[in-house]
C-alpha cells in the first residue's frame, strides 16, 4: 500500500501477563515468553522443540512484560491516541488475545484500585481532565454508548428492553460511515456519570449471561465515546470537531472446537468466531496490500471497525499473551496475527464541522430558548415599567437590549408578585364597594380572576422554559468551568514529567529499532579488511548469520503451511457437516412438503443482504404499493365487482337489478333437497327452516323475490346460475 503524507500504520503493542498460581504449580518450566523492552521485541521459546532450534523473535511498537504497570501502558501507548481523539480524530483501541490472557484486565482493570485501573477508566480521567483544563472559549459535548456483539447480533447494553428483542441493525451513511441504528447514547458531564454508564452496561452484560466467563470470552464488547468540541475559529465562527473513540474488548481468539458438534450447536460454533476470523481476513487483506477486495462486509465487527482498519482513524492494538508453555500454539498465532496488523496503513484526518454534530443542534436549541426567554422577560419588564408609570422610551428600533439576566429574572418575579397583590387588593375593593351592583361586581371580579389566571399561566410557561434552557445548557461542558480540577500544581507537574518520560521512552525505542535495521545494512560498507584471512572470517560470520535467518524463515514457512493445512481441514470438516445437514433438509422437503406449497414458499422468499438473511415477501403489499393491487379485473369493468353470466342476462332482461352482482345468494336455493315428495309437503318442510335460519334476513328475502320474479327459470338455468356463482366466487374473493 502506498504511503502518503497523512497515512500512518496501526500501532501494535504486546503485553504478557504473569504466570498464574495454577500455572506456577503445574511445573517448573517457567514462561515461554521473553521480552526486550528497550527494543520492543518478543522472543518466544517452543517448549517442544530441541534447544538448538532458533527462537522466534517479533518486533512491535512496544512490549509490556509481566511486571508492567497499567499506567505505563496508558502513558506510552494510549495517551497520544486519546489526545488525538480530543483534537477531532477517530481513535480505536482493541485488545486481542486468547481468553484469560488479560484483555479485560488491560481494558478495564480493577476499578477500585487506582494503580490497577485499565485503559477505559484512565481514558475517562484523561478526557474530563483535558476539558477542565482547556480554555473557556471551548464548549464540549461528551456522549457514550456501550454495545456487545454476540453470535453476530448487536445488543445495546444501555437499553435493557432492547436486549430482549432482536439485535440492532447496522446502517451506513456517507457522512459518518457505518453506525448502529437506534443505539442508546448518554450525554455525560463528569467522570462519575460516564463510569455509571459503564457500570450499567457491565451489569446488563452479566445479567444476559448464564456463565459470565464463557459469555465474555465469546462476545465482543465495544464502548464508544464521542467528544464534540466547538471553538471560535479565526473567521469568528464556531467550528466543531468530532472525535470518536472505540474501546474494544474482543472475544477470546482461541479456536472454538467444532469437531463432533452438529445442528444448532455447529451453527453457533461457526458464528462465535465468525467476527474474529473475518477480522483476521480483513487484517490479512490490508496487510498484504495487493488484494483489491477487503471483506469488511463479512461480519458485524469488521463493518463496525471498518474505519479503524485501513480508514479514517488512528488505531492501537494490544495483543495479550499468556506465558504458560501449554498455550504455545495460541501464543504464536496471536503474535503472528499482531505482526500482520503492523502493516495496516490508516488515513486519519480531523473531523471538522460534520453535518451530524449534535453539539451544533444543542447550541441552536439553546440559542432559540434563550431568545424566547429574553423576549418574555423583556415583555414583563416593559409591562412593569408601564405599570410603574415610568416613561418608556424607545429608540425606535425594535431591538431588545441585552440586559443582565439574573437582574431581569428577579425583577420579573417581583413584578408578578406585585401584580398579584394589586389584583388581590382590587378584588377586595370591588367586594366592599357598596355602590356597585352585584352583577357588575361579579363581572369585575371575573375579569380580575381571568387576569390573575393569565399571569400565573405566563409565569409557569416562563419557568418551564427556564428549566428546559438550564437543562440543555448544563449538558454542554465549558472549558475550565464545569468540572473542578482537584489536582494541585505539584501533581500537575508530576503528571507532565511522567508524560514526558513516556514520550522519551517511546522515541528511544523507535531509534533503537531503526539503528538495528541500519546496522545490519551498513556493516558491510563499514568493514575494510586488512588481510584476506580477516575478510574470510567476517564473511563466514555473516554467512552464518544469514544461514540462521534462512533457517528461521524456512521454519516459519513450514509453520504457516502447517497452520494453513490445519485450518483448511477444519473448514472442510465444517463444510462436510453443513452439506450433510443440507441433504437432510432437502430430504424432508422433497418427501414431506407438497411441491405446490414448496413453490409458493420459494416464490415468496427473498434475500436481504443488509441483514444477511432470507425473508418472506409480505403477503399483503404495504400501503404505499397498494395502488397496484386495486386494479379492476377485466370482468368487472363498470361494476362494483365481477358478475356472473347469469346476472348479466338477468340484467339485460330488465329485472330488478339491485342484487345483480350478488347472485352468490342463489346458493341458498341450491341447497334445497331434491323434491321427491309432493310439492306442498316440501314447502311445508322447508318454510320453518328458512324462517329459523339466521340468514333469513331482509337480504335473502329480497334475493329470493328477485329470483322468483324470473318466471321462466328452469332447473337447467338454476344449474347455470350455480356455475355462474362458482365462476364469480373466486373472482369476488380476490
Ligand atoms: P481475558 O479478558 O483476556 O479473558 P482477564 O482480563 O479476565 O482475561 O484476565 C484473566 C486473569 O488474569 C484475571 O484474574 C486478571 O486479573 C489476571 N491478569 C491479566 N493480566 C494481568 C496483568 N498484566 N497483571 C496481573 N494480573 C493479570
Ligand atoms: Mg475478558
Amino acid at each position: 500500500m502506498s504511503k502518503n503524507k497523512s497515512s500512518e500504520s496501526v500501532k501494535v503493542v504486546v503485553r504478557c501477563r504473569p504466570l498464574s498460581r495454577k500455572e506456577e504449580s503445574n511445573g517448573p518450566a517457567g514462561g515461554i515468553v521473553q521480552m526486550d523492552l528497550r527494543l520492543g521485541q518478543v522472543i518466544l521459546r517452543n517448549p517442544r522443540a530441541p534447544p538448538s532450534e532458533p527462537q522466534k523473535t517479533f518486533t512491535f511498537d512496544a512490549v509490556y512484560d509481566s511486571s508492567s504497570k497499567q499506567r505505563d501502558l496508558y502513558d506510552e501507548s494510549v495517551r497520544p491516541l486519546i489526545d488525538s481523539v480530543l483534537a477531532g480524530f477517530n481513535g480505536t483501541i482493541f485488545a486481542y488475545g486468547q481468553t484469560g490472557t488479560g484483555k479485560t484486565y488491560t481494558m478495564q482493570g480493577l476499578w477500585l484500585d487506582p494503580e490497577k485501573q485499565g485503559v477505559i477508566p484512565n481514558a475517562f480521567d484523561h478526557i474530563f481532565t483535558h476539558i477542565s483544563r482547556s480554555q473557556s472559549d471551548k464548549q464540549y459535548l461528551v456522549r457514550a454508548s456501550y454495545l456487545e456483539i454476540y453470535l453476530e447480533e448487536i445488543r445495546d447494553l444501555l437499553d435493557p428492553n432492547h436486549s430482549n428483542t432482536r439485535g440492532l441493525e447496522l446502517r451506513e451513511s456517507p457522512e459518518t460511515g457505518v453506525y448502529v441504528q437506534d443505539l442508546t447514547s448518554c450525554v455525560c458531564k463528569s467522570i462519575k456519570e460516564i463510569e455509571e454508564v459503564m457500570n450499567v452496561g457491565n451489569q446488563a452484560r452479566a445479567v444476559g449471561a448464564t456463565d459470565m466467563n464463557e459469555h465474555s470470552s465469546r462476545s465482543h464488547a465495544l464502548f464508544l465515546i464521542t467528544v464534540e468540541c466547538s471553538q471560535p475559529g479565526p473567521d469568528g465562527r464556531k467550528h466543531i470537531r468530532v472525535g470518536r473513540l472505540n474501546l474494544v474488548d474482543l472475544a477470546g481468539s482461541e479456536r472454538q472446537a467444532k469437531t463432533g458438534v452438529q445442528g444448532d450447536r455447529l451453527k453457533e460454533a461457526a458464528k462465535i468466531n465468525l467476527s474474529l476470523s473475518a477480522l483476521g481476513n480483513v487484517i490479512s487483506a490490508l496487510a498484504d496490500g495487493r488484494s483489491s477486495h477487503v471483506p469488511y462486509r463479512d461480519s458485524k465487527l469488521t463493518r463496525l471497525l471498518q474505519d479503524s482498519l485501513g480508514g479514517n482513524a488512528k488505531t492501537v492494538m494490544v495483543a495479550t499473551l499468556g506465558p504458560a508453555p501449554q498455550h504455545y500454539d495460541e501464543t504464536l498465532t496471536t503474535l503472528r496475527y499482531a505482526n500482520r496488523a503492523k502493516n495496516i496503513q490508516n488515513q486519519p484526518r480531523v473531523n471538522e464541522d460534520p453535518k451530524d454534530a449534535l453539539l451544533r443542534e444543542f447550541q441552536k436549541e439553546i440559542a432559540r430558548l434563550r431568545a424566547q426567554l429574553n423576549h418574555r422577560r423583556f415583555r414583563t419588564k416593559q409591562k412593569k415599567e408601564q405599570v410603574d408609570g415610568e416613561a418608556w422610551e424607545r429608540d425606535g428600533d425594535e431591538e431588545e437590549e441585552e440586559v443582565e439576566e439574573e437582574e431581569v429574572e428577579k425583577e420579573a418575579e417581583e413584578f408578578v408578585k406585585l401584580e398579584e397583590q394589586r389584583l388581590e387588593l382590587e378584588n377586595e375593593a370591588i367586594r366592599e364597594d357598596q355602590f356597585l351592583l352585584a352583577e357588575e361586581k361579579q363581572k369585575l371580579l371575573g375579569e380580575n380572576e381571568k387576569m390573575m389566571g393569565d399571569l400565573r399561566k405566563r409565569q409557569e410557561a416562563t419557568e418551564q422554559l427556564t428549566a428546559r434552557y438550564k437543562a440543555m445548557e448544563s449538558k454542554l461542558l465549558v472549558g475550565g468551568k464545569n468540572i473542578i480540577d482537584h489536582t494541585n500544581e505539584q501533581q500537575k507537574m508530576l503528571e507532565m514529567k511522567r508524560q514526558e518520560i513516556a514520550e522519551q521512552t517511546r522515541r528511544e525505542r523507535e531509534m533503537q529499532q531503526q539503528m538495528l535495521i541500519q546496522d545490519e545494512e551498513a556493516v558491510e560498507l563499514r568493514e575494510t579488511f586488512t588481510s584476506l584471512q580477516q575478510e574470510v572470517e567476517a564473511k563466514t560470520k555473516k554467512l552464518k548469520k544469514l544461514y540462521a535467518k534462512l533457517q528461521c524463515t524456512k521454519a516459519e514457512i513450514k509453520d504457516v503451511n502447517d497452520e494453513h493445512v490445519r485450518s483448511r481441514q477444519e473448514l472442510e470438516q465444517t463444510q462436510n457437516e453443513l452439506t450433510r445437514e443440507l441433504k437432510f433438509k432437502y430430504l424432508i422437503i422433497e418427501n414431506f412438503i407438497p411441491p405446490e406449497e414448496k413453490n409458493k414458499i420459494m416464490n415468496r422468499l427473498m434475500f436481504d443482504p443488509e441483514e444477511d438473511e432470507w425473508k418472506f415477501k409480505p403477503l399483503v403489499p404495504d400501503e404505499s404499493k397498494s395502488s397496484q393491487m386495486k386494479k379492476r379485473p377485466a370482468s368487472a369493468v363498470g361494476y362494483k365487482r365481477p358478475i356472473s353470466q347469469y346476472a348479466r342476462v338477468a340484467l339485460s332482461m330488465g329485472t330488478h337489478s339491485r342484487y345483480r352482482a350478488e347472485n352468490i345468494m342463489l346458493l341458498e336455493l341450491d341447497m334445497t333437497p331434491p323434491n321427491t315428495s309432493a310439492l306442498t309437503d316440501g314447502e311445508q318442510n322447508q318454510s320453518p327452516t328458512l324462517n329459523n335460519s339466521p340468514t333469513h334476513d331482509k337480504g335473502i328475502c329480497k334475493s329470493r323475490s328477485w329470483y322468483q320474479s324470473q318466471k321462466s327459470i328452469t332447473s337447467s338455468s338454476s344449474n347455470n346460475s350455480l356455475a355462474g356463482c362458482q365462476m364469480a366466487a373466486p373472482a369476488a374473493a380476490m
